[in-house]
């Protein structure tokens, strides 16, 4: 008869833990992409043009062109910069979107082609040759 190693409540703690750690990562990711967003982009928002400065620009978001919020190439090409209401905007109209494909009928053929031109087959390929040489 052998008796299990004490305490059941560890697993719990460490669970809250990788959490916490997940969560923090993720932050600095995003704040990673956003500091950089910023170096790159003027401070406007990409929508009504409103300006930022250093005091307001806590309210100018990164929003991510694919909504892919992994996909940072460093030339900035997935991301616009977007006030917080035009951000909500944004998402809105792409939810409402969504929602509409999921209950409609599907024109299968324009998604595809949307798909298509924000998807770039080659520039996977580039990289590659780019480090095999
Ligand atoms: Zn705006
Ligand atoms: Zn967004």
């Amino acid at each position: 008869m052998t008796s299990p190693p004490s305490g059941k409540t560890p697993d719990h703690a460490r669970l809250d833990r990788v959490v916490a750690d997940a969560r923090r990562a993720r932050e600095q990711r995003e704040g990673g992409y956003r500091e950089r967003a910023l170096k790159i982009y003027p401070w406007i928002c990409g929508r009504c043009a409103r300006e930022f400065d250093r005091a307001t620009v806590v309210q100018l978001t990164v929003h991510h062109r694919d909504h892919n919020h992994d996909n940072n190439p460093p030339d900035g090409s997935n991301w616009e910069l977007l006030c917080v209401y035009c951000h909500d905007n944004e998402h809105q109209r792409q939810l409402e979107q969504a929602q509409g494909v999921a209950a409609g009928p599907v024109d299968k053929s324009a998604g595809a082609a949307a798909a298509a031109a924000t998807h770039k087959p080659f520039a996977d390929l580039a990289a590659l040759l780019k480090r095999g040489k």
